[in-house]
């Protein structure tokens, strides 16, 4: 069998070494010729939305996935035409548009912060009214990273911000007072099994993952969270690996967004769970038994973004592992992680402050 997989960065290339155990092969699509996936696997070289090369994926492969949020909604179709492509078309296209994403959230029963649609700088100042202020104004498509964002915290910011994001549709958010951010990654298969991974926590640095923590062990909010990923697993019939972020208020979850695919806050189940994210989104979207989803110990995976430590110091630290995804470095740019997983909790803390000490992020 051969996987296909449009876009081949990180994400791409860390499938695929997790799927070569299983007697996959993998054939990626991606416009660089040195691309992390293309390091392991082939790749067809051109862009993600040519119609020709995703006809010849499509062809070449008994099914489709994408490391990509980006792929446009007639690219996935037009594979679609020909093969499977999984996670479903149309969760792809809900994840790519914040305003379908919230008005999903909220019909599902699953509870966001308050928000409005915003088209115009006049609809920007009756939902800044009716939200009251702080509030964070987001484009609808195309951000990630903190790109596409911008928080308002006055009145007279409002013009100001709305022609930083180019005027473009958007959505307006009240400002969540969060204790933390987490994460639950959760998977499916066709036959309809379901697992999902300990929750996850999350701290940004610039907009960016900085380092995540794992497993948060508060049960009564891992219930809340599979009970909303469950809503939108059946939603949309998925099969694969979907992740939804959310903001812990009061010791009440309320999403953010979601992601289609497996995500940089899992990456600490390769070495952290029994079976990591990206094996389970292959078996997936193969429609294989899922694997166990259960926590070895206690993770940090730490992000690489710019600058890779010094490899050698990275594993001088008990029980680190380290990951590099074979890109070249540009600031803020992901270009690896390291996971420390310990046995005792205890000794998280001192090996995560070891670790992003290297990284020579200020906190
Ligand atoms: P996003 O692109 O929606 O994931 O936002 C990036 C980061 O900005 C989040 O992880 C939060 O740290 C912060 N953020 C986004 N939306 C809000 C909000 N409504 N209230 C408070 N912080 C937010």
């Amino acid at each position: 069998m051969t996987v296909g997989i449009v876009g081949a960065g990180q994400l791409g290339r860390m499938m695929a070494l997790a799927g070569l155990p299983l007697g996959e092969r993998f054939l990626f699509l991606d416009r660089e010729e040195d691309s992390p996936g293309a390091q392991v696997a082939p790749s067809l070289l051109g862009a993600i939305d040519d119609a020709a090369l995703l006809e010849t994926l499509a062809r070449r492969c008994e099914v489709v996935t994408f490391d990509v949020e980006n792929l446009p909604r007639e690219a996935a179709e037009r594979v679609a035409a020909h093969t499977r492509l999984l996670p479903p078309v149309d969760a792809l296209a809900t994840a790519q548009d914040r305003l379908l994403e919230k008005t999903l959230f909220n019909a599902l029963g699953i509870e966001t912060v308050a928000w409005r649609a915003v088209d115009s700088l006049e609809e920007l100042r009756d939902a800044a009214a009716a939200l009251g202020l702080p509030a964070v104004l987001k484009t609808r498509r195309l951000g990630y990273d903190g790109r596409g964002q911008r928080f308002i915290r006055q009145q007279d910011e409002l013009v100001g911000a709305w022609e930083a994001l180019g005027g473009v549709p958007m959505i307006l958010e009240a400002f969540a007072p969060f204790d933390e951010e987490v994460s639950l990654i959760g998977v499916r298969n066709p036959r309809g099994e379901r697992r999902h991974y300990p929750l996850t926590r999350n701290v940004h640095w610039q907009g960016i993952l900085d380092y995540s923590l794992a497993p948060v062990t508060r049960p009564g909010l891992q219930q809340q969270a599979e009970r909303c990923l469950d809503r939108l697993l059946e939603h949309f019939a998925y099969a694969g690996v979907l992740t939804v972020e959310f903001f812990v208020v009061d010791g009440q979850l309320l999403a953010n967004e979601m992601a289609p695919r497996v995500h940089n806050s899992g990456h600490w189940t390769l070495e952290g769970a029994v079976t990591s994210q990206f094996e389970n989104h292959l078996r997936g979207i193969l429609d294989l038994p899922l694997g166990d989803t259960t926590a070895r110990g206690h993770s940090a995976m730490v992000n690489f973004l710019g600058h890779l430590p010094e490899r050698a110091e990275v594993l001088a630290i008990e029980g680190c592992h380290f990951h590099d995804y074979g890109k070249s470095p540009r600031p803020r740019r992901k270009i690896g992680h390291a996971t420390v997983v310990c046995a005792e909790r205890s000794a998280l803390p001192g090996r995560l402050e070891r670790l992003r000490a290297l990284t020579g992020r200020e906190r």
